[in-house]
């Protein structure tokens, strides 16, 4: 049996991987289309590679996947946080969990990933070819397919299908012939431009718990905040920017935030605090006492924009002036007008549409023994190393069932 996987990627690697474990008698070979294997992995967490995360319940794990959540908690049963570590482990690769429950190698370079998918590969005997773009797949009249490459043709019995995200809907077009669905791909994971804002002044602090939502909309996220030169970034800022993915597309990326700079408190406790400060600090200066904790430069930022100004004292905070500080604290507005691809670590929501893929095996429900692994499926994560979890256990699946004989 030949078994071709398109894509010289994460799933690529571990998919064709896991087939040839399972189906040794079986043809495994590997189409990269570029001159490199693995170029994602190589440059991914900074050149770490943030291989998997710490969350070990599955139900909790699926929440980090603002695309293919549900998907995914079934696939999760058969391959999951603790089996990557495992899977790993078994070949010689350890990886340690940090403090925010990022799983990296323990050598912290991703070269050593890189290393252990090829040795791996080359084991197994799987066959790794580069600059081979397969362009389209046609399957014959046999339940075989061919593959198009540049002005060639290969036949296989079966297609692991791994090129990862495409920012073109156009590159799925072959797909849609044969009946497949493609949710239309958007970016996910940016950090939101605001050019006409003053805190980008505040550029570095971090607010540690910090609520933002995107006005007139569900989406709300929590976490620390970065303030940068263009405006806002940090884990707050790219989970909501994965969630609400497409609203923002359709928006054109021209939105308003509203932010709680105290975390998720809410304005009769924050009167009261406020009320109490008046009481007991009645003659200290606002500017020199911050009840919250805040960063002193966002605090003095914050009172300046409701109205304090240096001399005014917490007496004083009363009227418009004790409104506006509520409001500045609890409900902050900026205009957001364009987006900032975070550190390049993007990923595409979009891709190949999960109602017609089983997740049992990976398989088309529409072509028999064509299957697909990776972020070519409309799959991906925020960032924490969810997105190749998602990888490995997508690839592990179709490369477990890949050689089994095809649905009539
Ligand atoms: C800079 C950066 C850093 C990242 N860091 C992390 C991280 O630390 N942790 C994490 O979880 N996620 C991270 N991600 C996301 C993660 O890299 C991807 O989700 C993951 O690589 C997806 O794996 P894949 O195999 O589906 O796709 P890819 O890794 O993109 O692999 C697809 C492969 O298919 C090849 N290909 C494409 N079209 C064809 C074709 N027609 N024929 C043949 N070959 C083709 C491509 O050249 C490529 O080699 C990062 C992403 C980026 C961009």
């Amino acid at each position: 049996m030949k078994i071709a996987v398109i894509g010289g990627g994460a799933a690529g690697f571990f998919s064709a991987i896991t087939a040839k474990e399972t189906f040794p008698n079986a043809e495994v070979t590997i189409y990269e289309k570029s001159a490199k294997f693995l170029s994602k992995v190589k440059v991914s967490g900074g050149g770490r590679c943030n291989v998997t995360n710490a969350c070990y319940d599955n139900k909790e794990l699926s929440t980090f996947y603002p695309r293919g959540a549900n998907f995914l908690r079934k696939a999760f049963e058969q391959f999951n946080t603790l089996s990557t570590i495992e899977w790993f482990k078994k070949r010689g690769v350890e990886l340690e969990a940090l403090s925010d429950n990022c799983i990296f190698p323990k050598s912290n370079s991703s070269q050593t990933i890189i290393d252990c998918f090829e040795f791996e590969a080359r084991k197994l005997g799987v066959r790794c070819i580069i600059q081979t773009p397969i362009i389209s797949i046609v399957p014959d009249e046999y339940s075989n397919f061919k593959l198009i490459t540049n002005g060639d043709s290969i036949s296989v019995d079966r297609v692991i299908y791994t090129i990862g995200g495409q920012p073109k809907i156009t590159t799925l077009e072959w797909l849609t012939h044969l009946k497949h669905l493609i949710v239309a791909p958007v970016p996910s994971l940016f950090t939101f431009n605001m050019p006409n804002e003053s805190i980008r002044e505040l550029m570095g602090i971090v607010n540690e718990s910090t609520s933002v939502r995107i006005e007139k909309s569900k989406w709300i996220a929590d976490g620390p905040l970065l303030i940068t030169h263009w405006g806002m970034s940090g884990p707050a800022i790219l989970k909501l920017s994965a969630f609400a993915a497409r609203e923002l597309a359709e928006k054109e990326y021209q939105f308003a935030v509203l932010i709680n700079w105290l975390d998720q408190m809410k304005e009769e406790e924050l009167r009261q605090i406020l009320q109490e400060n008046k009481v007991i600090h009645s003659e200290k200066k606002i500017s020199n006492y911050n009840p919250f904790g805040l960063k002193s430069r966002l605090w003095i930022f914050l009172i300046s924009k409701s109205g304090c100004i240096e001399t005014t004292r917490w007496k004083d905070l009363q009227g418009k002036l004790l409104n506006r500080l509520v409001n500045n604290l609890i409900n902050d507005r900026y205009s957001v007008e364009g987006k900032t691809t975070f550190k390049e670590e993007f990923v595409t929501a979009g891709g190949v549409d999960l109602s017609l893929v089983d997740v049992k095996n990976m398989q088309s429900k529409v072509i028999s023994g064509l299957y697909f692994a990776g972020e070519v499926l409309n799959i991906d994560g925020v960032t924490g190393g969810f997105n190749f979890q998602a990888a490995w256990t997508t690839a592990y699946i179709a490369g477990k069932n890949v050689g089994i004989n095809k649905a009539e």
